[in-house]
């Protein structure tokens, strides 16, 4: 047996102990195959080369089974079978736990060449435990690959397929791999949220539920108090199976010391720009390794709110979004609110896999978070508008006698109906105002659109008219009501406008 022909079977040998080749001691000498660094090349490295060459060829189907240690054996006791020159000694084992690339590289590689080609036996053990290596991580990266999959495929809830013009940048709708991250059981940093009213509550649970450990905090104790055991009860069991969890904090100072992401959903600008501050207090050294804080406040405030948010937390340490929901605490249960962003792409990014837990839809409006709080503030006209006039109808159509059900059946079934008009009719019709959207909050978005058009020299006579029942509904104590009160406005008996 030729020098050459004993390299090229020790090769065959090794990848033969990874369960690779069929072992094999080759007739013909090694030169015949392509060897790239010719006759003079550091022998080590041509038979890792090969070694690699098999193992590459053979782990996509047979990645199971290897053991270093077997294939170290095995290489030994089949090579020494074909030469008896090779002793193997255990005592060379200990630096072959490194990476065999590096091995390759930084030892073998850079060893002169010897006269003698003979293959010694730790490069046999070198090539089989690169093998084993190699087929251990490949089995490792695919087993982690379909658990990630099949927890995607646990979560994925009901999910409305809602169409994006193409041709609009800032839209998108929820992917698939945008959730891709929510599932896992890696230690990611945990999620701020500030503020846990009925919507506030309701997106923390959902973050937890999907996965995220969340860092919560609330100005009054007994909300927090709520949320948490509202989580307990029903969410606790999904959310540990996930990784998820929600912890409540006592300041947001903390949650500026340990979250790399925050949202903030509160009710109105003054809670906003106080909130923020708080939080601002605690960015002094936070850690973050240099990368920037993302601040995402999901209330619906005016555009002045936001660049004042933006500068009491620092355009150079934290990146913000403007972020205003559209959607109920069901639908921020269910994770289909709709995201309006308006801030830097940077923050937009940074916020997306968590809006996208949370929501079913998001657009980045433009770059400054005004741009976000006009386009929600739009939304609100809308509504108020709507349920004022329901609200109207409602209430009229008692007055004249009429089968007030009957008349809002007609109207489920008009052009005119609508699922908003729908529910909230009812709760007119029962006079059930357990809060969900409060009239406290319709009231304020109206203020803030009439600011609005007041800025801008616009009449909004319409809209000036139905804030005024908002603001009769909550001088009659129908302030922390739902926002269905807005109709006792005409028909509570201590309305001015209520002649009996
Ligand atoms: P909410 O239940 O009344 O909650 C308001 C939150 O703001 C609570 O956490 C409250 O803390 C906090 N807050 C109020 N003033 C504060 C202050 N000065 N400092 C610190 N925290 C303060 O209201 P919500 O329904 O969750 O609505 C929150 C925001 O989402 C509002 O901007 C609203 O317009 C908007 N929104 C609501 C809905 C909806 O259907 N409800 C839908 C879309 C958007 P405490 O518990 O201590 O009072």
């Amino acid at each position: 047996m030729t020098e050459r022909t004993g390299a090229s079977n020790a090769a065959n040998i090794a990848s033969h102990a990874a369960g690779c080749i069929p072992a094999r001691i080759s007739p013909k000498p090694c030169v015949a195959r392509a060897n790239p660094l010719g006759v003079d090349a550091n022998p080590w490295v041509h038979w890792m080369r090969i070694a690699r060459r098999h193992v590459s060829a053979k782990s996509e189907s047979s990645p199971q089974d290897v053991s270093s240690n077997a294939l170290g054996v095995e290489a030994r006791r089949t090579y020494s079978g074909a030469s008896s020159s090779l002793a193997a000694t255990d005592d060379d084992d200990d630096d072959d736990d490194a990476d065999a690339d590096s091995v390759l590289v930084d030892d073998d590689a850079r060893r002169p060449a010897r006269d003698d080609r003979t293959p010694p036996p730790r490069a046999f053990r070198r090539a089989a435990r690169f093998a084993a290596t190699r087929d251990a991580r490949t089995d490792a990266h695919r087993r982690a690959n379909m658990a990630n999959e099949a927890r995607r495929v646990t979560f994925s809830k009901r999910r409305k397929v809602r169409t994006t013009r193409p041709d609009d940048p800032h839209t998108s709708t929820r992917s698939s791999s945008t959730t891709e991250g929510m599932a896992t059981k890696t230690r990611a940093p945990a999620v701020g949220f500030l503020g846990l009213g009925i919507m506030g509550a309701a997106m923390a649970r959902t973050l937890a539920r999907s996965g995220v450990r969340v860092a919560a905090w609330n100005r009054s104790s007994d909300k927090a108090k709520a949320c948490v055991d509202a989580f307990e009860r029903e969410d606790r069991a999904l959310a540990e199976e996930r990784g998820g969890s929600i912890a409540t904090v006592g300041c947001p100072s903390e949650i500026a010391g340990t979250c790399e992401v925050t949202f903030a959903m509160l009710a109105d600008p003054r809670a906003a720009v106080d909130v923020a501050r708080a939080y601002a207090s605690g960015l002094d050294g936070a850690g973050g390794g240099g990368t920037k804080r993302t601040y995402v406040d999901c209330s619906t405030v005016d555009g002045g709110c936001g660049e004042s948010t933006m500068d009491i937390l620092g355009r150079d340490r934290v990146q913000f979004l403007a972020a205003p929901v559209s959607g109920g605490w069901r639908d921020a249960a269910k994770g289909e609110l709709l995201f309006i962003g308006g801030g830097s792409r940077e923050a937009y990014e940074a916020a997306s896999k968590h809006m996208d837990v949370m929501g079913a839809k998001r657009w980045l409006v433009g770059d400054t978070p005004t741009h976000a709080a006009r386009a929600k503030l739009m939304l609100q006209i809308m509504m108020g508008n709507v349920i004022g006039a329901l609200g109207e109808m409602h209430s009229l159509s008692q007055r004249a006698g009429l089968d007030s059900s009957a008349v809002l059946e007609m109207l489920s079934h008009s052009a005119m109906g609508s699922p908003l008009t729908t529910a909230k009719g009812k709760l007119m019709e029962s006079k059930d105002f357990s809060p969900n959207f409060q009239v406290y909050l319709q009231q304020k978005d109206l203020r803030l659109a009439l600011q609005l058009a007041d800025e801008l020299d616009f009449a909004a006579p319409i809209t000036a008219a139905t804030n005024a029942q908002y603001l009769k509904a909550k001088s009659l104590g129908y302030a922390n009501s739902d926002f269905a009160a807005v109709a006792a406005a005409y028909t509570d008996a201590r309305s001015p406008g209520r002649s009996e």
